[in-house]
């Protein structure tokens, strides 16, 4: 059901956001919770590689503007790595997302500035040049974390105005180098941003059709497992029905051949029914066989027992590894089960309540026997019940037989 509504939004999704983002409610918050871990992860080793190429710069700093070398290393080591490092390990653990979003932004933006710091604190000729490698800030935000299209936007909007604050400051820069390098970041922030969005546009697309396929599958996994559980089940007490036996007697059968254990059948009857349903009608006669069924189920042991409605008025207990004694016991706690409930029956001389009788078989599979064999001495059994009076219990220990 929660399934259904989940997949009707994923299917809206595809068919209604041509070029939209951000899913519905319900969907995006799947989507986090699905990619959250993995983008964290991501996120953190692209910032952990940024990290290590920014301070690589420091060569450039050493090699052409010795005059402010101390601020860069100051700046790169003292200032960015303790502010981005924790950064990362916070994301890595795991934040919201719009505190991570957030987090992984500031890096960006606070990179600019330090980098634009670095550039005017000299007055070294090629100082500038470094201007020139900025774009690779918004590569870093827009593609290599690939920020949200929101926060990406926001961040190179912010770095952009801060570096063309710092170059227009800067008097020892040319003014058709501070054009070119002006140019060249508008550019460098155009096309990451158009990456950045059909990035982030196609990796929510591909989610939608994996969690459509995924829903589906699901639902299909469901639906056929009620089904198979309905073809299994009896529809008017809930219990196994005579397909079920069917299909787990030879197989319970052939388990006990192999180990040698033994197999017991037991047959109950609901005495005089017939006269309960001609007094009573077949509506309460449906709910007494519900009562019995439903006091069947109770009795019967978990695993070992397999309790089955097997037609009419009529129900079988299939008691894997049940020792002749245990099983005289089992019949004679089923037989006092249904009278325990106390249903009147006027149509039943003897006793004025409803009743069973029940037959009971036990042996040890053989080669010899065929399950046929089993149903037919606890048939026996359950008519020799009857004969004695009902409400009585009979069993044949059939593997005391030669
Ligand atoms: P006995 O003590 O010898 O077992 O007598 P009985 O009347 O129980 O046996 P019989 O086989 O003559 O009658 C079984 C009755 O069970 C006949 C039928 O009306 C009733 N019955 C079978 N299936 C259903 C059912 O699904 N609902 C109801 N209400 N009655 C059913
Ligand atoms: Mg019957
Ligand atoms: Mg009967």
């Amino acid at each position: 059901m929660v399934n259904d509504v989940l997949l009707e939004a994923v299917e809206d999704e595809l068919k209604s956001r041509p070029w939209r983002l951000r899913f519905a409610d319900e969907v995006e918050a799947r989507f986090e919770e699905d990619t959250q871990q993995q983008r964290s992860r991501n996120m953190a080793v692209a910032g952990l590689i940024s990290a290590f190429i920014y301070s690589l710069f420091l060569i450039n700093d050493y090699s052409y503007r010795p005059d402010a070398f101390t601020t860069a290393l100051l700046l790169r080591a003292g200032i960015m790595l303790p502010f981005g490092l924790p950064i990362l390990w916070f994301v890595y653990r795991g934040v919201t997302p719009v505190l991570r979003e957030a987090l992984m932004a500031s890096i960006v933006i606070v990179a600019t500035v330090l980098s634009c710091l670095i550039f005017v604190a000299s007055l070294e000729p090629y100082s500038y040049l470094d201007v020139f490698s900025f774009g690779l800030i918004l590569v870093v935000g827009n593609i290599v974390y690939s920020l949200r299209f929101g926060y990406a936007c926001a961040s190179t909007a912010l770095s952009i105005l801060i570096m063309l604050v710092f170059i227009l400051v800067y008097e020892p820069m040319p003014p058709e180098a501070k054009r070119l390098a002006m140019f060249t970041i508008f550019a460098n922030a155009t096309f990451t941003l158009v990456a950045n969005y059909r990035l982030e546009h196609s990796e929510r697309t591909s989610y939608l059709h994996v969690l459509r396929e995924k829903l589906r599958a699901g639902n299909y996994f469901e639906d056929n497992q009620k089904l198979s559980q309905l073809s299994i089940t009896d529809p008017l007490t809930n219990i196994a029905n005579r397909r079920h036996f069917d299909t787990v007697f030879p197989l319970r059968w052939q388990e006990a051949l192999e180990k040698g254990n033994y197999l017991g059948l037991m047959m109950i009857d609901i005495d005089h029914f017939k006269a309960y349903n001609d007094h009573y009608g077949h509506l309460q006669g449906d709910h007494c066989l519900r009562q019995v069924a439903r006091s069947m189920q109770v009795n019967s042991r978990d695993e070992g027992d397999l309790v089955v409605r097997y037609g009419g008025e009529e129900f079988v207990v299939l008691m894997s590894n049940a020792i002749p004694e245990a099983a005289s016991l089992a019949a004679e706690r089923f037989r006092y089960s249904v009278e325990a409930l106390q249903i009147p029956h006027h149509g039943n001389p003897e006793r004025g309540i409803v009743t069973a009788s029940v037959g009971t078989a036990v042996l040890r599979p053989t080669a010899l026997l065929t399950p046929a064999d089993l149903l037919a001495y606890a048939d026996l059994a359950l008519y020799e019940a009857k004969r004695q009076g009902r409400n009585k219990i009979w069993v044949a220990s059939v593997n005391k037989m030669p």
